[in-house]
Parts: structure tokens; sequence; C-alpha cells
């Protein structure tokens, strides 16, 4: 299957930034372009789950393929949470997610975490493609560094040494959960 054009069920800019990182020589348009840019409902009980009803929505709409990524933090010590639910994890935005994450998690030891991306990509033919993608960390006692975006400040990168919020946009998408979702549908089409 060749594409050069893919729109993208997400209004996140900054998980359209990195699919634009990561998908070099493919055109990246985000859905509010074409003039949508409400929610659509993830009611799904997993990341792949979502993805496909984001993708689906999209394509089925405006009869383009469509890209979703549905991804989120996996705490050990908290069975998992806040997962699927990381975007609304304490009712606020980003800042007030991190503040929960680390009142949550203090005084306790086991620190262990991971990223996961699904990814749907969704035809108008409705044929479908899945991929998905982890990595491994830690949760740090503060945050540190300034770049990325939602959980990266207090995400430890077993693989990088650092967190997300100090590693460059090129170390981050050289072990991320989305680079490993990505480069899996990648290979598939
Ligand atoms: P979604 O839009 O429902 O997939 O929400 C994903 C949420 O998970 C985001 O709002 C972030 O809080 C978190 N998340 C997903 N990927 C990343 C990442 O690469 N870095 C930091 N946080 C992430």
């Amino acid at each position: 299957m060749e594409l050069n054009k893919l729109v993208v069920a997400s209004g996140n800019e900054h998980k359209i930034k990195e699919i634009r990182e990561i998908f070099t020589g493919v055109e990246i348009i985000p859905m509010k372009d074409l003039g949508f840019d409400g929610e659509i409902n993830e009611d799904g009980e997993s990341f792949l789950e979502n993805a496909v009803i984001k993708a689906k929505f999209i394509a089925e709409k405006f009869s383009v393929p469509a890209l979703a990524d549905d991804s989120g933090l996996c705490v050990e010590a908290l069975g998992g949470r806040p997962g699927i639910f990381s975007a609304r994890y304490s009712g606020g935005g980003d800042k007030e997610n991190r503040a929960l994450l680390l009142k949550e998690l203090e005084g306790v030891e086991n620190r262990k975490a991971y990223f996961e991306c699904g990814v749907c990509l969704f035809c108008p033919d409705r044929i479908y493609y899945l991929a998905e993608g982890r990595t491994y960390g830690r949760i740090l006692t503060e945050e540190s560094g300034e770049n990325g975006f939602g959980y990266d400040s207090l995400f430890y990168s077993d693989e990088l040494k650092k967190s997300f919020a100090s590693a460059t946009a090129e170390e981050k998408n050289s072990v991320s959960h989305r680079y490993r979702a990505l480069c899996d549908l990648w290979k598939q089409l």
C-alpha cells in the first residue's frame, strides 16, 4: 500500500508533531484541517479499541485513510492506572495529572511504569491495520526536563537513562511507544 497523505484523528498537537517526525515522507494532516475539531467518544476498553474508534470515525466521515494513536502511562504500583484514562486521570490538564501521579506515588518504592501506544490506520474500504508499542521506565519523585508533553517530565526512560522531557525529540522518538507502534504499522503496509 502506498501512502503519501494521512489524516490524523487527533487534536493533540504534541502527538501530531511526533507522528510527523517519525513518519517523515508522509504528509500528515490534522483532522482540524478538514474542519473537524470535536471530541470523539473514546469508550473502548483498550488502547487499540480506542484507536480503532477514532480512526474509523474520521475515515468514514471524510472518506480518507485515517490514522489514530491512543496512548497512556501504565504504573505497576497503581495496577496499570492511569492507562487508557491517562488524559482524563485528574479531571484537569497535564499539570494536574502529573501532580496527582506524584501524590498517589508518595512513599511508594516501586516506581516501575511503561508508556503504551495503540495505533490504527483505517481505510475508506473498511480495511484496517493495527499496531502497538511500549517503552519502559520509572516514575521520578519530582519533575525533570522541559521538553515533551503529558507525563514526559516524570518518566525516566530505562533506555535513555534520563527523563523523556530531558531528551531531545530525536532521542525520545528513537525509543518511544509511539515510534515502536508506528514502525510496526509501517512494516505492515
Ligand atoms: P489520548 O489522547 O486519549 O491517547 O491520551 C493520551 C494521554 O496519555 C496524553 O494526554 C498524555 O497525558 C499521555 N501520553 C501519551 N503519550 C505520551 C507521551 O509520549 N508522553 C507523555 N505523555 C503521554
